[in-house]
């Protein structure tokens, strides 16, 4: 039985292989790098131990095969994973700049990855569910997949299991008003927020995180998880607020860590563990993704990121 379950896009991305090449000039590219937020948490979480099943959509072609053998090497439940002919697999472009922005081009309202449905989702990965996490970027691809993700949380809200939202804004995909919009259904039955500052204020309207906190909190969410980037977490509940600091790394490449830092942080939830533990180990496994190229390499075991951990002198305990 999956006791995470994440759904939408699964993807590969294509990167430069240096900064500061316009993504519309020729040069280099590597990849494909199995890809998409949902995906990445699901590894992620699997890669920690946790039972995990994956929902999406790949085209019949080699960018497929490429996600499903790496989900499938690790261990994810992928009943609710299709491979669709007549459609491309989805696929990101991404370039990076010397200030840490970047670009994408998505290749995704017209692939495979949004043809995710609700009537997918197999029953059995319903009953087993503990928790389902949602991302805003999935909620912005097609409408049947924001259906999908909809019904997925409902169910899974339905029969005591715990919604989480990772507002994972990507404006390219939808304006951010209607990103707004779409996270509401979420938002009104969600347990656990992971917004980074900007998403924080954008879904709470306000512009200091701890009022934004305070105003998703009102509103029933039960922890607000902020996403800090080298300067760690904070963890707002209605109990009180804990800043968690951050483990120390040699960034090389940022993408998924966001992504890394929900799974693990649920893990930890799946364990019973305190917030702060779930926290410290959300934060050590967020520093570690920032440590490889490709959204998806930076996934560890978990004796790895206990290993980390000790390194650092901030051991599990
Ligand atoms: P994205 O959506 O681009 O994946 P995000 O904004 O959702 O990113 P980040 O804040 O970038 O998420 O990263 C998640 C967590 O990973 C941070 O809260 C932090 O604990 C850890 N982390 C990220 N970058 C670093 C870093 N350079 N050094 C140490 N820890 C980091
Ligand atoms: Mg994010």
């Amino acid at each position: 039985m999956a006791t995470i379950v994440t759904i939408g896009e699964a993807l590969v991305e294509m990167m430069r292989t240096r900064r500061d090449v316009p993504l519309g000039e020729p040069g280099e590219w590597a990849g494909p790098f199995p890809s998409g937020a949902p995906a990445i948490a699901a590894s992620a979480a699997a890669r920690l131990g946790a039972s995990v099943a994956f929902i999406g959509t790949v085209g019949a072609d080699a960018f497929g095969d490429c996600l499903i053998r790496r989900l499938m090497a690790d261990g994810i439940d992928c009943s609710g994973l299709r491979r669709l002919e007549g459609y491309l697999t989805g696929i990101a472009f991404v370039a990076y700049r010397s200030d840490g922005s970047r670009q994408f081009i998505f290749h995704l309202p017209h692939s495979a990855a949004a043809q995710v449905e609700a009537a997918q989702i197999p029953p059995h990965i319903l009953e087993g569910a503990r928790y389902a996490h949602i991302m805003g970027s999935s909620l912005s691809v097609s409408e049947a997949m924001r259906e999908a993700c909809y019904a997925l949380a409902r169910e899974v809200h339905a029969r005591g299991g715990v919604v989480s939202l990772d507002p994972n804004l990507r404006p390219e995909l939808l304006s951010v008003e209607r990103i707004r919009e779409v996270c509401q259904p979420i938002l009104d039955i969600a347990t656990i927020v992971f917004p980074s500052g900007e998403e924080l204020a954008t879904l709470s309207g306000e512009r200091e995180p701890e009022a934004g906190a305070q105003a998703l909190l009102r509103r029933g969410v039960r922890i607000v998880a902020l996403k800090k980037g080298e300067r760690g977490s904070t963890l707002f509940t209605q109990e009180g607020t804990i800043d968690v600091p951050p483990y120390r790394v040699t960034e090389v490449d940022p993408t998924g860590a966001g992504d890394c830092f929900d799974a693990a942080f649920l893990v930890g939830l799946a364990e019973g563990w305190s917030l702060e533990r779930a926290g410290r180990f959300a934060n050590a496994v967020g520093a570690l993704a920032t440590t490889r190229l490709g959204p998806m390499e930076g996934t560890f075991r978990r004796e790895e990121v206990l290993a980390f951990m000790a390194e650092q002198g901030r051991p599990f305990e």
